[in-house]
C-alpha cells in the first residue's frame, strides 16, 4: 500500500502547481494522468496582466504575478530548464481612437503600472501598423509544454506518476482517508481540466470548455523579438518560428485540429503581416472555462477530503500558482477561500 498525504488527478498546470506547493510544504503525493486533455501542453503560455481587447485589468493581476513569478523561477531551478521567457507584448493600434483609449486606460490607477505611455512607431517593413503600438509591462511567456514534459519526467523518475485514467469506481471513502487501488491517501485533488466533465463528483459544476487552436509558422523575414497582439497573438519562439493564435470555439469539444481554425488564423494574420511564411504545425486543446470566468476551487459537498482545482480558463499560467496556494491554505490551514473562486458558489 502506498501511503500519501495527497492523490492528484491531472498533471496540467493546475496539478503541477499544486504539487509544487506540496513539495515546498514537505507533503507526500502521487499523480495520475492519462493525457486525455492537453490544454497546458498546447498553450501559448503568455502571461499578461491586461485584457488587450478592451484595455482593462485582469482579475487580481498583480497578486497573481507576485505569487507566480518566484514559483516559475523555482521550477526552473529545480528542473534545470528555461521556462520563463521575459518578452514584451505590443498591442497594434488600428486607429487614433484606439491610441486615445490606450492613454485613458494607462492613466487608471490599476493599469498605470502595466501600460507604457509611449506610442512606438513601426519600423518593420513586414508589419502593417500605421498607428503604431503600445507596450504592456510585466509580460512574458512560460514554456508550458516544456514544463509539463519535464515535470512529468521528474515525477516518473521518482515513481510518483501513474500513466493511466482515474477510475472513479475504485475510490473507497473512509472517515479520515480514501483508498484508491493500492493507494491510501488523506486527500484527493481533482485537477482534470475539461476532463472534469467525466467526474461524477464534480461534473455538476458549470465548466463550459472553450476549444482553442494555434498554428506555428516559419517566417524568416518577419524578425520581431516581441509578442505582437492584433486580432491574434503572434509569439516569437526562436529561430524564426512563431506561434499564431488562438481561436475560440464553443461547440466542438474535441482536441482535433481543424481546417476552419487554420483558415481563420491565416486570414487574421495576413491582415497585419506582409512577408511570406510556412505553416509547420497546428495544435488544439480545450480551455477549462467557467460560466462566470472565475476558477473552481473547493471541497466536495459530502466528502470532506475530496477537492476540485479547475476553471483556469484562458489564463492558466498566471492563475494556477495563485489558486494552488489558496487550495493548500484552505485544506491545511483552514483559511477561507476567496468567495469568487469557491466552487460552492454553484452548489
Ligand atoms: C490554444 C490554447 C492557447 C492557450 N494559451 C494560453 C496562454 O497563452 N496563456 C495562458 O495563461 N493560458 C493559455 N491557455 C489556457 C491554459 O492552457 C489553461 O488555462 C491551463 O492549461 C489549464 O490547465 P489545467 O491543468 O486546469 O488543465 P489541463 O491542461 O487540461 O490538464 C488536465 C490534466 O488532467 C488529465 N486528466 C483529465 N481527466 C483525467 C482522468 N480521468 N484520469 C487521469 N487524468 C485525467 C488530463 O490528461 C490533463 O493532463 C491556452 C489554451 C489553449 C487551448
Amino acid at each position: 500500500m502506498n501511503n500519501v498525504d495527497y492523490l492528484i488527478v491531472g498533471s496540467g498546470l493546475a496539478g503541477i502547481l499544486f504539487a509544487e506547493v506540496l513539495t515546498r510544504q514537505h507533503k507526500t503525493f502521487l499523480i495520475i494522468d492519462d493525457a486525455s486533455q492537453q490544454s497546458s501542453v498546447v498553450a501559448g503560455g503568455l502571461y499578461n496582466p491586461v485584457i488587450l481587447k478592451r484595455f482593462t485589468g485582469v482579475w487580481k493581476a498583480k497578486e497573481q504575478l507576485d505569487i507566480a513569478m518566484p514559483i516559475y523561477e523555482r521550477l526552473e531551478n529545480s528542473l534545470g530548464i528555461k521556462l520563463d521567457h521575459k518578452i514584451s507584448v505590443k498591442r497594434l493600434f488600428n486607429s487614433i481612437q484606439e491610441q486615445n483609449n490606450w492613454f485613458l486606460a494607462a492613466d487608471k490607477p490599476n493599469l498605470s503600472k502595466f501600460l507604457s505611455h509611449k506610442i512606438i512607431t513601426n519600423d518593420n517593413s513586414s508589419i502593417k501598423a500605421d498607428f503604431g503600438f503600445g507596450t504592456v509591462l510585466r509580460t512574458g511567456r512560460i514554456d508550458t509544454s516544456l514544463l509539463v514534459q519535464a515535470y512529468k519526467e521528474e515525477l516518473d523518475k521518482k515513481g510518483l506518476l501513474f500513466d493511466e485514467s482515474f477510475n472513479y469506481n475504485l475510490l473507497d471513502h473512509h472517515q479520515d482517508h480514501l483508498n484508491y487501488n493500492k493507494i491510501k491517501t488523506k486527500h484527493v485533488v481533482f485537477a482534470e481540466g475539461f476532463g472534469l466533465k467525466n467526474n461524477p463528483y464534480f461534473n455538476h459544476l458549470p465548466l463550459n470548455g472553450t476549444k482553442g487552436e494555434l498554428i506555428t509558422i516559419f517566417a524568416p523575414d518577419l524578425k520581431i523579438d516581441y509578442v505582437l497582439k492584433s486580432s491574434v497573438f503572434l509569439i516569437p519562439i526562436g529561430n524564426d518560428y512563431y506561434l499564431v493564435g488562438a481561436t475560440y470555439e464553443w461547440e466542438d469539444k474535441t482536441n482535433a485540429i481543424t481546417q476552419k481554425a487554420k483558415s481563420e488564423l491565416i486570414s487574421k494574420l495576413t491582415k497585419f503581416i506582409k512577408c511570406d511564411f510556412d505553416i509547420v504545425n497546428q495544435v488544439a486543446g480545450i480551455r477549462p472555462t467557467v460560466k462566470d470566468r472565475r476558477p473552481l476551487v473547493g471541497r466536495h459537498k459530502i466528502y470532506d477530503n475530496m477537492y476540485v482545482l479547475n476553471g483556469l480558463g484562458t489564463r492558466g499560467v498566471m492563475i494556477a500558482p495563485y489558486v494552488a496556494q489558496q487550495l493548500f491554505d484552505f485544506i491545511e490551514h483552514k483559511l477561507p477561500l476567496n468567495l469568487e473562486i469557491n466552487s460552492n458558489r454553484f452548489e
